[in-house]
């Protein structure tokens, strides 16, 4: 097979059939077609789309280029959640652990991540003495024990996807469905979960702008799931502001600790319980009202949280942080956002803006190679609804890094869109695919 032929026939709106995928997947992942016609290939996708049936392909070949994780052992309570990413998201780390204390098992391999903030293991690396590294062995071990455990990619899972989402990064070509549900797909059915809730944002801070597009991704994405015999979901969330106060790696585990002991932001609360309770329903059987009761008595009764308490120490976290916030890496300097008039409602909050704000404070890294600050972000002290008035602050801002704090203060202040009247209340789960 000639790759030129391929990319000519999918510029010509013809699909490909399951060899000519297969052949390609495997040709490029051992560096037998260049870069420069790979992305003609993605390019001539974004605009031409994929079948169905090319899209499932495409996914199993990608899922199989590398190697895949057997979680056989956990029989039908193996569970993994994905969210499809947005500003301020760390429901994986209240999530993990309330799914956990009532019966289902996480073995999560997880992303340091790309952009705003870290992604789960940075801010689970943000409490003192946590190992992201595990042996296989301790990490079964304590995935039967606690029900959860959380470390960083090892092995070599999905190197084709590896290669062509870096590739699609930078050649403008991320934006595309059958692309970015074969690229999230291929790495969740490799990491070999059961039963795998995907979180789909909706809004001015993820990937889908629109409802419509991301009710297409998920529907692709269950399609998917379904076809390779595992049993899946899809929850299409708000993301038009960051979800609930903190962007940031300590300042969102701190956030989730006061989930777990009963408090904090209630939209942040309600969007993982709603999640948990479709992982339940998945891994038991129950119906969703039934499993939505289980996890709310779960976080009530003080349950997950001790499956936090037991899982920090298991990886050898300091479990004293989740009483004593100060023993978080603290940063050397904080600055209140304060506005000086009445500026009316916050009717909208830009979340890439609010993440923007959060990696030039050392939340996030630009590149890999970057470390993050654990004690760096943003904590919002008004978000949409709320009345700002002359002297109120807007929110506070975390740094080591001084120089950047006038350019955080300005990205924040243009996030904020101000107006006369309270906006319309927009739903949190706009709906669930299954
Ligand atoms: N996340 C992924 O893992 N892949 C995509 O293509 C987009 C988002």
């Amino acid at each position: 097979m000639r790759m030129v032929d391929l990319i000519r026939k999918k510029r010509d709106g013809l699909a490909l059939s399951d060899a000519e995928i297969r052949w390609m997947i495997a040709a490029y992942t051992a560096e037998e077609i260049p870069d420069y016609q790979m992305a003609a290939f993605t390019m001539a996708t974004l605009f031409r789309g994929m079948t169905e049936r090319e899209t499932a392909v495409l996914t199993g070949a990608m899922m199989h280029s590398g190697d895949t994780v057997d979680l056989s052992d956990f029989g039908t309570y193996s569970v993994d959640k994905h969210s499809t990413g947005g500003v301020g998201d760390k429901t994986t780390l209240i999530v993990a652990p309330l799914v956990a204390s009532l019966g289902g098992k996480l073995a999560k391999m997880s992303g340091r991540g790309l952009g705003h903030t870290g992604g789960t293991v940075d801010k689970l690396e943000s409490i003192p003495g946590f190992r992201t590294t595990l042996t296989a062995e301790e990490f079964r071990r304590q995935v039967h024990e606690i029900g959860v455990a959380v470390i960083g990619q090892s092995g070599n899972l999905t190197p084709a996807d590896k290669k062509l989402y870096a590739l699609r990064d930078v050649t403008a070509t991320v934006d595309s469905i059958p692309l970015i549900a074969s690229s999230i797909m291929s790495k969740k059915l490799a990491a070999g979960s059961q039963s795998i809730v995907l979180d789909v944002k909706v809004g001015s801070g993820a990937f889908m702008k629109n409802l419509g597009d991301a009710r297409q991704l998920a529907e692709t994405m269950v399609g998917i799931g379904k076809a390779c015999g595992r049993k899946v979901t899809a929850v299409l969330s708000n993301m038009d502001e960051p979800l609930g106060c903190c962007v940031g790696n300590a300042l969102e585990v701190m956030e989730a600790v006061e989930i777990l002991q009963g408090g904090g932001d209630a939209e942040l609360r309600e969007l993982c319980l709603a999640l948990s309770a479709e992982m339940l329903a998945l891994v038991h059987g129950w119906t969703v009202e039934e499993a939505y009761a289980q996890a709310e008595e779960a976080l009530t009764s003080g349950k997950a949280l001790d499956t936090m308490t037991a899982w920090i120490a298991a990886q050898g976290g300091d479990i004293r942080v989740l009483t004593e916030f100060e023993r978080f890496k603290q940063p050397r300097f904080t600055r209140d956002v304060r506005v000086m008039e009445d500026c009316g409602y916050a009717v909208k909050i830009d979340a890439q803006k609010i993440g923007e704000a959060a990696m030039a404070l050392g939340a996030g890294r630009a590149k890999k190679e970057d470390a993050v600050d654990p004690s760096a972000g943003v904590r919002l002290h008004k978000k949409i609804g709320d009345y700002i008035g002359a002297g109120d602050v807007l929110a506070v801002l975390y740094t080591d890094r001084e120089d950047a704090l006038d350019m955080a203060e300005q990205r924040l202040m243009t996030a904020y869109t101000f107006g006369n009247e309270p906006a319309k209340q927009q739903p949190l789960v706009y709906g669930v695919v299954r």
